[in-house]
């Protein structure tokens, strides 16, 4: 009998605001401990907290970009807990009236994400163990989080993995977060559950507490599927609680009894005022958005004529996009910058963080000069790679390195005569050719791009040496 997966996520994100969400101190990562603290965000009696406009502001923006209705009208709440990393012991959150609400996603298989809520919250402080003891940094405590509540939507890994990667490209694009996972600026709890195949009723959950790196969730997900599995297999009972994954077992183990809701005895904080925003203010913020990812990725497929999956590759990486969007601005050439990015300067750039910061060490100028030259017929493609590893290691551009004949194209009868000394000397290949054997001819093409120095086009060498040894 199969069983379906059913996956819900609760992702935060920390917002980069200069500043924390109640009082002004500074949001930046790391530092001494507990030296980036004031009163209010450790939450001394007496202190007040005041509302960062720019936590709306950035919030409503990821909103917006994830096409959830905004609360024009939302309200900050108080969810009680007992833990050393919250000192007030609440957290100020939002329960029933979220800023932002009912929003979606659709992924490239097809299936649309629903999301039930964003709501903005602070972070906690955290807790740092060294041997038998344990300090508290409050340093995080305070720093503004949204939190994007999804319906339980997603029945895969690869779907939560496509989720994530566009969430957090949504995130970096509006320059709301950097979403450094392995830094904890974006976390997730992955709630699962599991059901017999056709059953209507979802299975009941357990839910994996503060995931933060995108292999470990795949992982996860796939060692507490098996778990349930087995568990239901067995004749037992899947009980509701919140697990951790263990990075060296790679499987997930029991931390604790779910709490409801109810546990938290949220009500309203008395301290801090309704939260309004006027439509007004969200279009103009709306109008102030950048491109999105999707937006993007349909200008590059019509405006360059660049395929899906060409135009992703490019896209995930915002930088990097605007490098292309540069070459291709020089060069007028959008599809030959394409290549040349996805096949030459992805080598180049060998990690992920090197793509995304597009650390290449020329101007795309220099390239963009290079790929008009061959657009132009000027110099030949065939030698691309050769000019862009020398500009790339002396990090000059091409005028200074080279001369445009020095690449230049052989002419019709250059060529011609290329040809004709390389049919000569190949009889051998020429009689396999005229017996049905079509790969001989790549012995006689490479012949000749040698005896040219690559200055001949291969496409019309082939059709020139066909030609000639039909007739
Ligand atoms: P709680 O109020 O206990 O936090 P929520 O209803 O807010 O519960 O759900 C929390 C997350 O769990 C949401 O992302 C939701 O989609 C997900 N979820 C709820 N029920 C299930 C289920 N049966 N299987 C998988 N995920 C679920
Ligand atoms: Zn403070
Ligand atoms: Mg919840």
């Amino acid at each position: 009998m199969g069983y379906e997966m059913t996956i819900g996520l609760e992702t935060h994100v920390e917002l980069s605001t200069k500043t924390k969400i109640f009082c002004s101190c500074t949001t930046e990562f790391g530092g001494d401990p507990n030296t980036h603290c004031c009163p209010v965000c450790i939450g001394l009696p007496g202190s007040l907290p005041k509302l960062n406009r720019a936590v709306v502001e950035y919030a409503v923006k990821a909103g917006l970009a994830t096409n959830c209705e905004i609360g024009y009208t939302s309200k900050m709440d108080r969810k009680n807990y007992v833990y050393p990393d919250l000192s007030k012991a609440y957290q100020i959150s939002q329960l029933d009236y979220p800023l932002c609400k009912n929003g979606h996603m659709t992924l490239s298989d097809g299936q649309t994400i629903r999301l039930n809520r964003i709501h903005i919250e602070e972070d906690a402080g955290k807790l740092v163990h060294s041997g038998n003891d344990t300090n508290v940094d409050y340093n995080r405590g305070g720093v503004p989080l949204i939190e994007i509540v999804t319906e339980p939507d997603f029945h895969s890994a690869q779907q939560v993995r496509e989720y994530l990667e566009n969430l957090r490209l949504i995130m970096k694009t509006l320059d709301v977060s950097d979403c450094k996972m392995q830094e904890g600026s974006m976390r997730c709890d992955v709630n699962i559950s599991i059901r017999r195949t056709g059953d209507k009723k979802l299975g009941t959950r357990t839910e994996i507490k503060n995931m933060n790196s995108l292999s470990f969730i795949s992982k996860a997900i796939e060692s507490e599927y098996n778990r349930q599995v087995d568990a239901l297999e067995c004749g037992e009972q899947i009980i509701q609680e919140t697990r951790r994954f263990n990075e060296s077992t790679g499987e997930t183990e029991s931390m604790r009894g779910k709490e409801d809701s109810n546990d938290y005895r949220y009500f309203g904080d008395p301290d801090l005022p309704i939260v309004y925003i006027s439509p007004e203010e969200v279009e103009q913020l709306r109008a102030s958005m950048p491109e999105l990812p999707d937006q993007k990725q349909v200008r590059y497929m019509r405006e360059y004529g660049l395929s899906d999956g060409d135009s992703m590759q490019i896209i995930r990486y915002t930088k990097l996009a605007l490098y292309y969007e540069k070459m291709v601005d020089v060069s007028g050439a959008p599809k030959l910058a394409a290549n040349l990015l996805i096949t030459q300067l992805f080598r180049v750039l060998e990690d992920e963080e090197a793509k995304e910061n597009a650390s290449l060490p020329i101007p795309a100028e220099y390239i963009g000069e290079v790929l008009k030259l061959v657009n132009e017929g000027k110099i030949s493609n065939n030698f691309i790679k050769k000019i862009l590893d020398e500009m790339l290691e002396k990090q000059k551009p091409f005028a200074e390195l080279f001369k445009i004949s020095d690449f230049s194209m052989a002419d019709e009868s250059e060529t011609e005569s290329f040809v004709d000394a390389a049919i000569a000397e190949s009889a051998a290949a020429v009689q396999d050719y005229l017996a049905g054997k079509e790969k001989a001819i790549f012995a006689i093409i490479g012949k000749v791009m040698k005896a040219s120095k690559g200055k001949a086009d291969a496409k019309t060498v082939e059709e020139m040496i066909i030609k000639k040894i039909k007739n």
